[in-house]
């Protein structure tokens, strides 16, 4: 027996910060827009365990995507929280190098410069030693437009919002199939009392973690449009007691990640992370056997550590994307100019940045 079907204009698949984003921009203006959620609240997987920082865009090669829309986002961000209330703080960051790292620093440095970063100074040891003595570093590169922001609270305010320009946000809707034509899409959706069709002219696959496989449902999307997809675990551990630092302390970033870096959260608290641990499948278990692990990380700029100060806390997964063989290290939105299908626009690998780029992501999609 055939499902019932309903129609829609847009569906957005995924409230998370982006597709709750996405939402709230298209239903701005004037699109009948449909948020189909599998979990039963908004948010649930990368947009709520993540660290929450307010990046000021050192990392990310210029003129890329990354680059580009996480300074617009910062600064979206900044405003938007400012003028809804949501909690967050411009409390400035510090990228500390250690000895034989002053190279590095510079590469770092002058990659922000070129990228459009802004507020960046580098710090000598000797101020170093003055405002913070508890670091072990000799130099550091200074993001004063760095900060930290209430992920939820902005969640809630992108989805109250949404919703008050005429966007249903559904939880518990998984989209279980999609069949995808140009300007017309059909998908399969399981809800708690029924399963049912419902039929879009316009799809935004922001599923997070699930958007890729997603993508190999879609039957008219190109072979070479199709990334792999690994998983890269990162950890969280909480200190005991106050930090040491009112503003964030990161090391130089690694290959994978952006190292075990010190986070505040706005309640005064502390936390470290997150590492990086390739997985097969995500899942948000901490195991407290990496407590010396990270003790350590944290002990090459914060030597002073007490043994045991660390605790376990969430963990988080990011999307790592490759394309044709190869690592892609950029967000990727295909829309139709890339593969030819009216109406369709897939928001794939948006690991960090993804928190302060999301304004500036939604407001990509017209
Ligand atoms: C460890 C870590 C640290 C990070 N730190 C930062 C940071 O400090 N600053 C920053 O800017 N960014 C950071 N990020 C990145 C940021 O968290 C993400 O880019 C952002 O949250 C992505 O949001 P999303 O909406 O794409 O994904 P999600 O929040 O995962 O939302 C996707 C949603 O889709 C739903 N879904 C999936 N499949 C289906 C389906 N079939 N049907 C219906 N719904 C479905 C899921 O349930 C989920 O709610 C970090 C990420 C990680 C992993």
């Amino acid at each position: 027996m055939a499902l019932p079907l309903e129609e829609t204009g847009c569906v957005v698949i995924g409230a998370g910060v982006i597709g709750l984003a996405v939402a709230r921009h298209l239903a701005r203006a004037g699109q009948a827009v449909v948020v189909l959620e599998a979990e039963a609240h908004i948010g649930e997987h990368l947009s709520s365990r993540n660290s929450e920082v307010i990046h000021g865009g050192l990392y990310y090669p210029p003129g890329s995507l990354k680059a580009e829309t996480c300074l617009r986002g910062k600064a979206l961000l900044y405003e938007y929280c400012a003028a809804r209330g949501i909690a967050h703080r411009r409390c400035g960051k510090w990228v500390v190098a250690g000895p034989g790292q002053a190279e590095a620093l510079d590469d770092l440095h002058a990659n922000a410069r070129a990228a459009g970063a802004e507020g960046l100074s580098l710090i000598g040891s000797e101020r170093l030693r003055q405002e913070a003595p508890w670091l072990r570093a000799e130099q550091a590169l200074e993001s004063a437009t760095s900060g930290i922001v209430d992920s939820h609270g902005l969640m809630a305010s992108l989805a109250t919002e949404a919703q008050t320009h005429g966007a249903v946000i559904a939880l518990r809707h998984r989209v279980e199939h999609i069949d995808c034509r140009p300007g017309c899409f059909t998908l399969s959706v399981a809800a708690p009392d029924q399963r049912f069709r419902l039929r879009a002219e316009r799809l935004i696959n922001a599923a997070g973690l699930s958007a890729v496989p997603l993508t190999a449902l879609m039957d008219a999307l190109p072979e070479n449009q199709r990334p792999r997809q690994r998983f890269a675990k990162g950890h969280y551990f909480k200190l005991r007691g106050r930090p040491p630092a009112e503003r964030l302390i990161y090391p130089l970033p690694d290959a994978d990640g952006l190292g075990v870096h010190l986070t505040l959260d706005l309640g005064g608290g502390a936390r470290f992370g997150p590492d990086v641990e390739w997985v097969e499948r995500p899942d948000y278990r901490v195991d407290e056997n990496r407590q010396e692990s990270f003790e350590q990380a944290v002990r090459r700029y914060w030597p002073a550590l007490r043994p045991g100060a660390l605790q376990p806390d969430y963990a988080g997964v990011r999307p790592k994307l490759w394309l044709n063989g190869a690592p892609y290290r950029d967000f990727l939105i295909q829309d139709q100019g890339e593969h030819g299908i009216e109406g369709l626009v897939n928001l794939l690998g948006i690991e960090s940045p993804g928190l302060t780029a999301a304004l500036a992501l939604a407001e990509r999609l017209t």
